[in-house]
């Protein structure tokens, strides 16, 4: 006898009330009763589940085969490797000056990006609330403008599926980019090639970027914290993290606050210190600042289509690239930190 496929009700008592959701929407995008709904980082149950055990089968924080999912995007796994399967690794700078102004690193998420808008795409980005204070929210772009706006990190997270859902659904759009973290590109990867996988999403999925992620702040204590430290969030027009120390700038880059993140940890939400990946090992293509100069973007090109991402925007001029074994401090620091997620996850 086939038993019945867990539902919401499995969701709520493995992943949610344990803290281990990450908040990626996903749950909610794939629902096909549109039963689930975010609030915040929180989804809920608001109407009718019929057990269909899609938003279930689609989380990425249930159990699932990572190698099967390399094997389908790359046609290879990454084995023992601290930062997933790979097949080739960069150092890469926009170059169209409005990229550099507002980016914040290299500028290679949005070039990337940009050049998959020219391709016929829409992009899927954080962008921030306008009624918010550095509150994330996904966004459904078709322009540079767009792009342009949404650029730069939240260190807080964003239900970036519900975004795609609303490209695929509500825009009827057939070819879409999307830029999330780790645990949102499982979740993306899943819903594209996992064996519950949705065929709207399989379809117009073209390109998964994936960031470099250690951490994420929960928005509320992260608000607080700032305004503990004198610093009003709304005058900060820039986050960072280098070297440890968690940085915000005003908007003529003046340094507002500069504080170890060892200080931080109580903001960390509860399910970063379960995740063990740090580059996004199922992405397309993986961007982060760590491995490459400040100015320049650290990128792993793992799939067919990441690496035809990086060359069209190469060809478009929209980014310039180099090996990464040619700038300092290299792969050897993206790797240690790789292997230091991995580890603080088995704790
Ligand atoms: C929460 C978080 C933690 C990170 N931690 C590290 C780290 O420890 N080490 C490291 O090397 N790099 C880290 N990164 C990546 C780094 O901050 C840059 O995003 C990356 O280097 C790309 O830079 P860029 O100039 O190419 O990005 P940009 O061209 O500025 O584009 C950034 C893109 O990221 C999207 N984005 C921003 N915030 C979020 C979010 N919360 N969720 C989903 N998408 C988002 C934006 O929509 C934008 O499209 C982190 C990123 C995030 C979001
Ligand atoms: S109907 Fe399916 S996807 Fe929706 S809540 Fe129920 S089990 Fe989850
Ligand atoms: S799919 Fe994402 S938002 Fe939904 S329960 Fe799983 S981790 Fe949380
Ligand atoms: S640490 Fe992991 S769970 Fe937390 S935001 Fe980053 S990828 Fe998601």
């Amino acid at each position: 006898m086939s038993s019945r496929p867990k539902a919401f009700g499995n969701l709520m008592a493995e992943v949610i009330r344990p803290k281990l959701c990450v908040g990626c929407g996903g749950c909610s995008a794939v629902c096909p009763l549109n039963s689930i709904e975010m609030a915040g980082s929180t989804p809920r149950l608001v109407s009718l589940c019929i057990s269909c055990g899609m938003c279930y089968n689609n989380c990425p924080r249930t159990s699932f085969d990572k190698e099967t999912l390399e094997e389908r995007a790359f046609g290879a796994t990454g084995g023992e490797s601290e930062i997933g399967f790979y097949r080739g690794l960069y150092a890469v700078r926009a170059l169209d000056e409005r990229i550099r102004e507002r980016c914040q690193d290299g500028g290679a998420v949005t070039a990337l990006l940009a050049h998959r808008l020219s391709e016929g795409c829409v992009a899927v980005v954080a962008g921030l609330k306008s009624n918010g204070v550095w509150e994330p929210q996904p966004m459904v772009v078709s322009t540079l403008e767009e792009l342009l706006e949404a650029a730069g990190t939240k260190y807080t997270p964003s239900p970036t599926l519900v975004g795609v859902a609303s490209a695929v659904k509500e825009y009827m759009a057939e070819h879409v980019a999307v830029v999330g973290t780790p645990c949102q590109v499982t979740a993306l990867r899943r819903l594209q090639l996992g064996d519950h996988s949705e065929a709207k999403f399989s379809k117009a999925l073209d390109l998964i970027v994936g960031l470099f992620c250690m951490e994420t702040f929960d928005y509320g204590r992260l608000m607080e914290f700032l305004k503990s430290k004198g610093v009003e969030p709304k005058d900060v027009h820039k986050f960072d993290i280098k070297r440890g120390r968690f940085l915000a700038y005003g908007a003529d880059g003046e340094n507002l606050l500069r504080v170890k993140l060892r200080e931080m940890e109580e903001l960390v939400r509860e399910c970063c210190h379960h995740c063990a990946d740090f580059t996004s090992e199922l992405a397309d293509i993986s961007v982060g600042n760590v491995g490459s100069p400040d100015g320049w973007s650290t990128v792993i090109v793992r799939s067919d289509r990441g690496e035809e991402a990086l060359r069209g925007a190469e060809k478009e001029g929209l980014i310039e690239v180099k090996p990464l074994d040619e700038v300092e401090p290299g792969l050897e620091a993206v790797v240690k930190l790789a292997r230091f997620k991995r580890e603080r996850a088995k704790a």
